[in-house]
């Protein structure tokens, strides 16, 4: 346990791994928070997917986190006409109103007002930017378009207009809907997609809070409103995640490497955990082995300081859900080692803080390391103080001890931190909290007897804040 990456791995589920017996040995190969994709399905297979992750989080007995994406304001093409429409560039096609294409020419999308909000020379991209069209002339009730780069369009496909400023609120009726249910399941993570402004992350955390839930929010960072926001929507947020798919057809593909550091730089900045997300492992979708391009591409986000990496449809609907995440999970592991050689330049700066947990959370990765410690225990009601130990990114294996399974949880995807539960019972009071670690130490956290353990704690003399430290050494305390 110890010894696991540091980096964590979000799997999106899907038809490849959601039997209970797949998604459990996903687990134990290494994911840490699977991810439900709201764009995909209706509310009885979403349930069946929470209940088939749960099953598989109680027979493994590890608490990963679940994200459940909200799809925002994605905006997706209708039912074609036939099954496929193959198009040439120099075709023409135009977006009608309502659901109902009435000839192969003939578009329609999930944005209403898509048809009045269109403007003559925009480009509209579709199949992930693989298709461009322009918009050549407007009816009251069409828009021509005229195909620049054709290919082969399918339903349902996303809808790409950059630089639109299209009226779309950030949560419609069904995100709302599908918020309320994932809130009311108590599932860690809600991330939405699309985000401009930070407001709209404000708004879901209202909904969060009213609804009594403790979800954090995920900002997905995958249109040109949302990086000209940036610090705003980092600090607004409990995350985020660069979602490049979107991200890259949305601005130049070419920007998106510098805007995936500026993010993941932004968070660090502000202590936000940040999921680099889509194509990490695409090949794999068919093939057993990765490209070297798709390990650089994971190395590189290590060593930019994300705290995780996305796979999609590499898990969800792939051919080799379970090698993606076995080969991850090896590049973790050998790109830290470099990360880890590097760690004295990379240690933050001591700088005044008035926060005591902080200032003892980090300190405490410092005199680890000065004593040659083996792991850092904080015991915590809340994910903070792990949280501000996991930005340190100091390589101590810290064990984050909480009584509540929505901490625990909720603490998966941050990096380095290894999330325990424990009966709250059993960690009462620091003789129970010593005895827990005494008993846990060797049979279930690989550390043997004279192994010294920094423990962190919340003192009943000043609730609220990780105001007492002590260092224990295994078979004697
Ligand atoms: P999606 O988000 O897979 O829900 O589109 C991720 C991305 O756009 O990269
Ligand atoms: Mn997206």
């Amino acid at each position: 346990m110890l010894h696991a990456a540091r980096t964590k791995i979000v799997a999106t589920v899907g038809p490849a791994c959601e039997s209970v017996a797949q998604l459990s040995n996903l687990i134990q190969l290494g994911v840490d928070v699977f991810r439900m994709n709201m764009a995909h399905g209706d509310r009885s297979r979403h349930q069946a997917m929470f209940d088939a992750i749960s099953s598989a989080r109680d027979q493994t007995a590890i608490d990963v986190g679940i994200l459940v994406d909200l799809a925002g304001p994605k905006i997706r093409l209708g039912d074609l006409f036939g099954d496929n429409l193959n198009l040439a560039t120099g075709d023409h096609v135009a977006f009608v109103r309502g659901n109902v294409a009435n000839s192969s020419h003939e578009l329609t999308c999930t944005y209403e007002p898509l048809v009045d909000e269109l403007e003559v020379h925009q480009q509209i991209l579709l199949s992930d930017g693989l298709i461009r069209l322009q918009v050549e002339s407007k009816s009251s009730d069409r828009v021509e378009c005229r195909v620049i780069d054709g290919g082969v369009l399918r339903g349902r496909q996303g809808v790409n207009v950059p630089g639109a400023n299209f009226s779309a609120p950030a949560l419609d009726a069904v995100d709302l809907d599908n918020a309320r249910w994932a809130v009311s399941l108590g599932v860690e993570y809600l991330s939405l997609s699309f985000v401009r402004r930070p407001e709209e992350i404000l708004q879901l955390k209202d909904l969060i809070h009213a609804a009594g839930g403790h979800s954090q929010v995920v900002a997905k960072i995958e249109k040109r409103e949302a990086l000209d926001c940036l610090d705003e929507i980092v600090k607004a947020t409990d995350g985020v995640m660069v979602a490049r798919g979107d991200l890259g057809v949305e601005i130049e593909v070419q920007q998106t490497p510098i805007q995936q550091k500026r993010i993941v730089a932004a968070c660090r900045k502000f202590g936000k955990p940040v999921i680099v997300a889509t194509q990490m492992l695409e090949s794999m979708h068919t093939n057993r082995r990765p490209t070297r391009a798709e390990v650089s591409d994971v190395a590189n986000a290590i060593l930019d300081g994300t705290d995780a990496c996305m796979l999609s449809g590499e898990t969800a609907i792939g051919n080799y859900p379970t090698d993606a995440v076995l080969m991850m999970n090896r590049i973790m592991i050998e790109t830290e080692q470099a990360y880890l050689d590097r760690e004295d330049s990379r240690y933050p700066a001591i700088e005044p803080t008035t926060n005591i947990t902080r200032a003892m959370v980090q300190g405490a990765g410092r005199i680890a390391k000065q004593l040659s410690a083996k792991a850092v225990v904080i015991v915590a009601d809340s994910i903070s103080a792990a949280r501000y130990k996991s930005q340190a990114r100091d390589f101590i294996p810290t064990i984050a001890l909480s009584g509540h399974r929505h901490v625990v949880r909720g603490l998966a995807l941050y990096w380095g931190i290894i999330p325990y539960y424990a009966a709250p019972e059993q960690i009462d009071g620091l003789p129970k909290i010593k005895a827990f670690i005494a008993e846990r130490a060797k049979t279930h956290w690989q550390l043997q007897d004279g192994d010294r353990v920094l423990l962190v704690i919340d003192s009943p003399d000043n609730i609220g804040e990780h105001d007492w430290m002590t260092v224990l050494t295994v078979g004697r305390n």
